[in-house]
């Protein structure tokens, strides 16, 4: 059946924030952000979800966190599976672009993090992104392209829960998030992510139910700002961001929301994407 797709606003706070400072953050950004029509996701370091949790609460903001083990339980010293978060966070950030640089993370472990998500009724937020020679050397498709086909491929097969909630979207949500435009200050310009998210949709196309990936939503991540996120959320193509160093400013992410809600409010009256 056709339907709107959500615009989603998730902030990374990465390896940042104690968790006295992460409780007192979520809970400003919460009150600086109250936009019912944007789902708006906080993934806080793990030490800090009770906190965030305790935050949150009373409010329609949700909690994600930033990565999940490949396994549910085992001897993996250090480690945080999908199971242990289940029932504390909705979403879990998967395949990060700093996680495939600096653990080395494939996109075989990725999909079958997906799986443990999927296990555990956590919706995960895939992350995929070509670097920068791959873009210059014209191969930023291609490389999207495989990285979707590989983590499904680990996925394997899986019900696709039924999507019939159009308030927020169904299971997964995928970040196009080339890694030149994180942390660096550089954008890419809105009408290639949009370019992206087209083809993200249509290789997911050919691993999950074609009606589902038509909805599929897609984030675009990479030095969004209040300045900048206009550029992608008017691609109808774009249905959000993946926000890293600005979602530690209060004012910042006021500011991505209350541009996030115009164009989700936009989207409503216009009707139906797919
Ligand atoms: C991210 O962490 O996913 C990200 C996009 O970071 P930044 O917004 O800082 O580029």
């Amino acid at each position: 059946m056709p339907r709107v797709r959500p615009v989603i606003v998730v902030a990374n706070w990465k390896m940042n924030t104690t968790p006295r400072e992460a409780g007192d953050l979520a809970g400003r950004i919460a009150a600086a952000t109250n936009e019912p029509d944007v789902v708006r996701v906080i993934c806080p370091p793990f030490v800090g979800l009770h906190a965030v949790r305790d935050a949150l609460a009373g409010t329609d903001v949700q909690l994600g966190v930033q990565n999940v083990h490949w396994e549910q339980a085992g001897a993996y010293t250090g480690e945080i599976s999908a199971a242990m978060v289940a029932g504390l966070a909705g979403w879990a950030i998967v395949g990060h672009s700093e996680r495939r640089r600096d653990q080395h993370e494939t996109d075989e472990r990725i999909g079958q993090k997906m799986r443990r998500c999927h296990e555990t009724g956590i919706r995960p937020i895939f992350c995929v992104g070509e670097k920068l020679d791959e873009r210059e050397s014209g191969r930023a498709e291609q490389v999207v392209r495989s990285q979707v086909e590989a983590a499904f491929e680990a996925l394997g097969p899986v019900e696709w829960p039924a999507h019939d909630d159009d308030a927020t979207g169904g299971w997964l949500v995928v970040a196009y998030e080339p890694v030149w435009a994180i942390g660096t200050g550089r954008t890419a310009r809105g009408s290639d992510a949009a370019e992206m998210a087209e083809l993200i949709r249509e290789t997911a196309g050919n691993a999950m139910p074609r009606e589902q990936a038509a909805a599929l939503p897609v984030l675009y991540g990479g030095s969004v700002t209040s300045a900048t996120i206009g550029e992608f959320l008017a691609e109808p193509a774009l249905d959000g961001a993946l926000v890293g160093g600005a979602s530690l400013k209060v004012d910042e992410m006021a500011g991505i929301v209350a541009r996030a809600a115009v164009g989700a409010r936009a989207r409503k009256s216009a009707g139906p994407v797919s």
